[in-house]
């Protein structure tokens, strides 16, 4: 199980955030700090910690929380070209420890990420 962290603030509408999707088991919201002109977080909303932490029953919320990713990419008019990132542990860069993909674009992305 998850700690509490700001995206489990963010879930209950107790801190402010620019959300973009909502539905009964995921969330999507600008990033504070955009890496690409659009950088979305998709979060479920259930409180799992990292892809490390999932587990086979997760199997259908994670293929949900990438369809969601899909749908805001297509609504920001990035459906052609973007990218999806997770961090998953802090040697990976995760710094919150709630899951979430990224998702990027807007701009050209190189490859291999840093
Ligand atoms: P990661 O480093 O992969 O764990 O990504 C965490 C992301 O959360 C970073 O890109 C932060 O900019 C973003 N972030 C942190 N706090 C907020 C917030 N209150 N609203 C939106 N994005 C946030």
């Amino acid at each position: 199980m998850a700690e509490e962290t700001i995206f489990s603030k963010i879930i209950r509408k107790e801190i402010p955030a620019d959300i973009v999707y909502e539905d009964d088991q995921a969330l999507a919201f600008r990033d504070i700090a955009p890496q690409a002109p659009v950088h979305f977080l998709v979060i479920p909303k259930a409180p799992l910690v990292s892809l490390g932490d999932a587990e086979d029953a997760d199997a259908a919320l994670l293929g949900h929380l990438m369809l969601v990713a899909r749908r805001v990419a297509q609504d920001a008019g990035i459906g052609d070209a973007f990218r999806v990132v997770t961090n998953s542990g802090e040697a990976a860069g995760q710094s919150v420890f709630h899951l979430h993909l990224h998702v990027l674009g807007g701009r050209p992305l190189a490859w291999p990420p840093g």
